[in-house]
């Protein structure tokens, strides 16, 4: 595939990459030019496949932002989920099944990956050319309280106790998850690294938490 040369002959245009693909449909040669919003030829309707390189924002056809509406996130997964459902294409060739499956895949990863505020932040983190270091430089402070954070998870009896937790620690990580949106904007990455190593302790907390909750049966 002759994707080098394209982007060459698109030189100057390039800016237009980041909304648009040109490129000649792999069933009709035909060039189309499909956005995350078309993702059909306009000419011979086959699926185009995804552009790898894409990030996920535009491959859920999202405003690239920290701070992004769940319920949108949520709207365009479903969308797409309908547009690529392996039905629309159990009568399609063979190739263009494949590449609904890949798609697909994609998709689910996206999706996973933005919905999470932790794992968005860490691959909005990766989009920037960073990530949270192995060994972060929390204080010895911090981390006696997530160890004692845990042990009131573990030592929690009755329902009233749990919820009240799971509770505090939500409101955490919603209040980190404020100062994250705001480290992003201001483009302060290492204040980024601090907060999501932070979030990494209490994302975890409410896990633990969770799993109590399931265990124990309880009914929100
Ligand atoms: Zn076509």
């Amino acid at each position: 595939m002759a994707f080098s040369r394209i982007l060459c002959n698109l030189g100057s245009k390039s800016h237009l990459m980041n909304q648009f693909r040109f490129l000649s449909c792999w069933s009709c040669g035909k060039n189309t030019n499909n956005s995350s919003a078309h993702l059909f030829c306009s000419n011979c309707n086959a699926l185009q496949p995804p552009e790898v390189k894409e990030n996920y924002f535009k491959i859920m056809g999202i405003h690239e932002t920290y701070d992004l509406d769940e319920n949108d996130l949520a709207m365009k997964f479903k969308e797409l989920q309908k547009q690529l459902h392996p039905d629309k294409f159990a009568n399609k060739d063979k190739h263009e099944q494949e590449i609904s499956d890949q798609y697909s895949s994609l998709v689910n990863e996206a999706y996973k990956t933005l919905l999470e505020p932790l794992s968005r932040g860490i691959y909005m983190l990766q989009l920037r050319g960073k990530e949270i270091p192995e060994n972060t430089e929390l204080d010895q402070q911090f981390l006696m309280m997530i160890m004692e954070k845990n042990e009131e998870v573990e030592n929690a009896e009755t329902e009233e106790e749990i919820m009240k937790l799971n509770k505090e620690n939500k409101a955490i990580i919603k209040d980190l998850q404020k100062k994250l949106s705001l480290a992003f904007f201001d483009g302060d990455l290492k204040m980024v690294t601090k907060l999501l190593s932070q979030m990494k302790y209490y994302t975890s907390i409410d896990n633990q938490i969770q799993a109590v909750i399931r265990n124990k049966g309880i009914i929100r």
